[in-house]
């Protein structure tokens, strides 16, 4: 009894995964399986997500502190303002440089690139005052 109802959670999991597009975080996919089966614990979504990117069918990136997966191989980039904090996404498109530094297959990367935004950079005499 108590396996069949988990298998069938897990078929509703699977199910509603499907219906992610992009990234995602547990949350997200959350929202959706709730609607479908209220009995399902958002640990029983976590296990789920972590199990499936072991198992290499996601792709998973950290975004602002949260872990965000994704079906297909995407790149997730971000940049990072050192002054205001401010992130922003971009997306790699041309990875060759990338590629001759690694010895091996490439799954998936993340970027972090940390530098100046350009609200800081124009206002940059304003904030160095203060
Ligand atoms: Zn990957
Ligand atoms: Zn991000
Ligand atoms: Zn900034």
């Amino acid at each position: 009894m108590k396996s069949s109802r988990k298998t069938k959670q897990k078929e509703i999991i699977e199910k509603e995964l499907l219906s992610m597009n992009s990234f995602f975080n547990a949350d997200d996919l959350f929202r959706v399986i709730r609607k479908k089966d209220n009995a399902i614990g958002i640990a029983t979504i976590y296990r789920f997500l972590k199990k499936k990117s072991g198992d290499g069918e996601l792709h998973s990136y950290i975004c602002a502190g949260k872990k965000l997966y994704s079906i297909g191989k995407r790149n997730h980039s971000h940049f990072i303002c050192k002054k205001c904090g401010k992130t922003s996404h971009f997306n790699i498109e041309e990875i060759s440089a990338i590629r001759n530094s690694i010895k091996g297959d490439i799954c998936h990367f993340q970027l972090d690139v940390y530098g100046i935004c350009e609200y800081c950079k124009k206002n940059r005499f304003n904030i160095d005052k203060s």
